[in-house]
Formats: C-alpha cells, sequence, structure tokens
C-alpha cells in the first residue's frame, strides 16, 4: 500500500497549493518556501524532516497561522486562510491550531493550570469552566498532580507536557510540533513521543518537525525537504526502505 492508497480516507484537514514564503534580505532574496503542494488528513501523524535551513520552521509557521506564505493557497478545513484578516488569523490559530515548540513557551510567572488556561481566555465559550478543561487537559497528559506547580518547579519532561496540554485545550484539527523533543535527554523524549503515539490513537492529526530517525519512525508518513521545497513525501515504510537503499548507494 503506497502513501496515496493509505491516505484516500478521511477528510482533508490541510491543503497547501503552490506555497511560497521569500524574505528580502538586502538585495537577497531567500526562497525559504518555494511551492509547496501537500494534503493532510484528518488522523495522519506526519513527520517533516530536511537540513537546517531546509525550509521546516517556515513551513510550520504559516500551518499555525503565526506567518502569511507570500504566494500560493492554505486551506484549513476547508477554509482559504490566506484570504483572511489579522484578527481572524488569530481566531482560527486560537481554536483551530496547537502549536508545540522545542523550547516549550511557557509562561514562568503561571503555574501550570494557567498556562494551559491561557487559550481559553482568547477562544469563544472559552471562559466558562475553563479550569475544568484545563485541569482535564493536564490529566490527559498525565499531569493531573502538577497543576499547581509553576513552570521553574517543572522538568523538562513536564514542561513539554503542560505545553502538549495548552496545545490540545481548545481541541485543535491540528496539532503542530516543531522538534518537541529537541531539547529532552532520550528517555524523557520517548515517553513525550508515547504520548503523540497515544494522542493519534485517540484521533489527532499531527504534524511534527524533526531531524531524528529514530522519533520519525513514531509517525506514518515522512515528508522530506530541501531547499524550500518537498523533495520526497512517502509512508514510514517506504521511506525506510528508499533511504537504506540510498545509503548502501553512497558506501559502494
Ligand atoms: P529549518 O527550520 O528547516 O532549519 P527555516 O524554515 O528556519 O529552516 O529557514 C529556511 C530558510 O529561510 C533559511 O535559509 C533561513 O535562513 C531563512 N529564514 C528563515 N527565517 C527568516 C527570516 N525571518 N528572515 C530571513 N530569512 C529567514
Ligand atoms: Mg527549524
Amino acid at each position: 500500500m503506497n502513501r496515496q492508497e493509505s491516505n484516500l480516507n478521511g477528510k482533508v484537514v490541510i491543503r497547501l497549493r503552490e506555497l511560497k514564503r521569500f524574505y528580502r534580505v538586502g538585495v537577497e532574496e531567500i526562497r525559504a518556501l518555494d511551492g509547496i503542494d501537500l494534503e493532510v488528513r484528518e488522523n495522519e501523524y506526519i513527520v517533516v524532516m530536511g537540513h537546517s535551513g531546509s525550509g521546516k520552521s517556515t513551513l510550520m509557521n504559516i500551518l499555525g497561522c503565526l506567518d502569511r506564505p507570500s504566494e500560493g493557497v492554505y486551506e484549513l478545513d476547508g477554509d482559504n486562510v490566506t484570504e483572511l484578516g489579522d484578527s481572524e488569523l488569530a481566531r482560527i490559530r486560537n481554536e483551530r491550531i496547537g502549536f508545540v515548540f522545542q523550547s516549550f513557551e511557557l509562561l514562568s510567572q503561571m503555574n501550570a493550570l494557567k498556562n494551559v488556561e491561557m487559550p481559553l481566555l482568547y477562544a469563544r465559550n472559552g471562559w466558562f469552566g475553563r479550569a475544568a478543561k484545563a485541569k482535564k487537559a493536564l490529566e490527559r497528559v498525565g499531569l493531573g498532580d502538577r497543576v499547581k506547580h509553576k513552570p521553574n518547579q517543572l522538568s523538562g519532561g513536564e514542561k513539554q507536557r503542560v505545553a502538549i496540554a495548552r496545545a490540545l485545550v481548545c481541541k485543535p484539527s491540528i496539532l503542530l510540533a516543531d522538534e518537541p523533543t529537541g531539547n529532552l535527554d532520550t528517555k524523557t523524549s520517548n515517553s513525550i513521543l508515547e504520548l503523540f503515539d497515544e494522542l493519534h490513537r485517540q484521533g489527532q492529526t499531527i504534524v511534527m518537525v524533526t531531524h531524528e530517525h529514530d522519533v520519525a519512525q513514531h509517525a506514518k508518513r515522512i515528508i522530506r525537504m530541501r531547499d524550500g521545497y518537498i523533495r520526497s513525501d512517502r509512508t514510514t515504510e517506504e521511506d525506510n526502505i528508499h533511504e537504506a537503499g540510498q545509503k548502501a548507494e553512497e558506501t559502494v
């Protein structure tokens, strides 16, 4: 079963058409994204790989509505995000996207519960019952007994769990994670990846950036980027076979 076949059922959550993002630095134009076509379907678990500078974070920031493309179309749940104004974009980011960063990005003066409540303060119907919703999200990531702890009273893995709870609390269409285990030791990293596996089993759609082979093995589909474009898009199984073949060729 190839990627296309495995992917036909399930509704399209994300659709990108000829997506481009250029940066101008002095006289130079940097083509950080140079024509990305991509479909992500409900309950997919996708990993994005590629060398440093290949455009992974730029892509994630656009998917997360933290940035806008220079050209092309981005549809989320069938809505053309590229046509939205700033306040509508902020609402989409808040209600439909969960974003997890390598550096956790928690508010240091607030406890775990308050950190997780943050997105609810800005969401429609989020205010009512927000403490209970935040508590439930923390329980979901295994931190029901850490609600009053502030970030400096939590381990790295616990901080990332709080960030994941915050990303999930508005029940996003998509969970985006840019190197979420990049700051964690192997054991902690594995426990966070098991959490992502569990969220995927529960139906969550996930797109994650990593440069680590072991991390990528948790996903079902691997997209490899180079110089702002997608160089390959395969099931994890196909990718492993192909990359092993490449390595073998290189060594002879
Ligand atoms: P990756 O996450 O794969 O390492 P990035 O998406 O961060 O790559 O960067 C892609 C390219 O765009 C790189 O060449 C980088 O230097 C450039 N770039 C990223 N952000 C900016 C910016 N704000 N201004 C100018 N160039 C940028
Ligand atoms: Mg990056």
